[in-house]
């Protein structure tokens, strides 16, 4: 019986030892720290045999397969004492690819991976082609390929952690939505080395698959060894809505601009990347465009709240970098409220000074050290606050905009010193926000 060992048991490494279970494998799964009680039980159920708070070398290093959860780093001393022994680790992606007969779209980027991947999913479901959606975006690849009913498509969040565990992995259509500076610890701070990983997505590609790219990045396909196995068909999104692009979305349609969910630029670019994937796989244009009028974006992504007096409050939590900021504060009229701040990953400021100079009236910082985003912002905003509370952010925000505008959360950082994750911070944010309405009506 081949042996198969799976570092970490979150969701990924979870549904790969029940996926390696189910494919016959003897499965071990070891975790440095304590393992969810529902994960657990699941393992427990399935008869595999776990530690947790410690890595047993002995077991480790007799494995004929390792998979290695996206959050462990390669270069531990775990790894490389592993690889030096021959044993190289994969992802759960390239472990469950190999039990996979269904056609895979997938989707990386640093940022609106979720987004696309919730859209395309959309455009598809009840389009006649069975679909199911996971990988980052709930539940993992491996566990869907445990289910019996076996969908015509699979739609795949793809993060570089993963990328970099692949060696056969090829989608059908692979999506790369941009590369700005985000996870750069991991890569040594080498935004080369980043890309690099991203680039991963088409590289087992082959000719009759699709690749679609936005148009600032392709370059990549010349400078790295991104095609090892053929040439797929390009197909070029560009962040410039007037530049000429291969594609047939009429950009001024009203359907993506009516829908809150698609608000913003960078929406109508992810949009153009869904759609394309979906009509590629074989859905009808009529009901694709249907279906753009009635799409939700999961919450904390430019998540409109109910205002207070003519105050619109939006809950961007999940823009944990600049760019996305950029692009948040790009899709609102001036007269801005932002509260910003948290767990700096070492942002560069600068492509946001014109944008918050001419649209941003009040800055609340929201950290425990605000003093990156004071430096920054202080000759370019009016007022600037700080505060460690975030009901006090929401009560300021409120004062500052003086009974109109918009107040947006949308931090460009990490949620960590303050909050558990992003979905804490932002539905923390919607509480304040809801209290201080009720308030306002008394
Ligand atoms: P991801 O899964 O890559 O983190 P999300 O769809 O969850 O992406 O969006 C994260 C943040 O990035 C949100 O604030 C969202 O408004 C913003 N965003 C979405 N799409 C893009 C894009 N194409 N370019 C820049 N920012 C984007």
């Amino acid at each position: 019986m081949k042996k198969l060992v799976v570092l970490g048991a979150g969701e990924s490494g979870v549904g790969a030892a029940l996926l390696g279970k189910q494919e016959g494998y003897d499965v071990f799964v070891s975790d440095r720290s304590t393992i969810a009680d529902r994960y657990k039980a699941e393992l427990k159920d399935q008869g595999i045999t776990f530690e947790e708070g410690m890595h047993s070398m002995s077991i480790l290093e007799k494995t004929d397969v390792l998979v290695k959860s996206p959050g462990i780093p390669d270069h531990i001393e775990l790894i490389t004492s592993l690889q030096d022994k021959g044993i190289d680790p994969i992802s759960e992606i390239e472990f469950a690819y190999q039990f996979c007969t269904s056609r895979i779209i997938a989707i990386t980027g640093s940022n609106g991976k979720t987004t696309t991947t919730g859209l395309i999913y959309h455009l598809i479901q009840k389009s006649g082609i069975s679909v199911k959606v996971g990988g980052n975006y709930g539940i993992s690849f491996a566990r869907l390929l445990t289910e019996q009913d076996v969908p015509d498509v699979f739609v795949l969040e793809i993060s570089s952690f993963q990328l970099d565990g692949i060696r056969t992995f090829r989608p059908e259509v692979a999506i790369l939505l941009n590369i700005t500076p985000d996870h750069l610890d991991r890569y040594d701070y080498d935004m080369e080395k980043y890309a690099a990983s991203k680039m991963r997505i088409t590289k087992n590609q082959i000719h009759g698959d699709l690749f679609i790219i936005d148009s600032a990045q392709v370059h990549r396909i010349n400078d790295s060894s991104a095609l090892e196995k053929g040439e797929p068909e390009l197909a070029l999104v560009s962040m410039d809505l007037t530049e000429e692009g291969v594609f047939d979305l009429d950009l001024d349609n009203e359907f993506i601009y009516s829908n809150p969910s698609l608000s913003g630029k960078h929406n109508v670019f992810n949009t153009q990347c869904a759609v394309f994937a979906a009509e590629w796989i074989g859905v009808d244009p009529d009901y694709i465009e249907a279906r753009l009028n009635d799409f939700e974006n999961l919450a904390h992504r430019m998540e409109r709240l109910k205002p207070i007096d003519d105050v619109q409050y939006i809950n961007d939590s999940k823009a944990t970098n600049v760019d996305a900021v950029y692009f948040a504060l790009e899709a609102l009229e001036s007269d801005i409220v932002w509260i910003a701040g948290g767990t700096d990953k070492g942002n560069d400021y600068t492509v946001l000074q014109e944008l918050v100079k001419t649209k941003v009236k009040g800055l609340i910082c929201l950290g425990i050290d605000n003093k990156t985003l004071f430096q920054n912002f202080k000759d370019t905003v009016p007022e600037i606050l700080e505060t460690q509370d975030i009901k006090t952010a929401v009560r300021e925000a409120f004062r500052l905009a003086e009974g109109s505008g918009t107040i947006i959360l949308s931090p460009a950082c990490a949620s960590f010193d303050l909050f558990e994750n992003y979905m804490d911070r932002g539905d923390q944010f919607k509480a304040a926000v809801e209290e201080l309405r009720q308030e306002q009506e008394r």
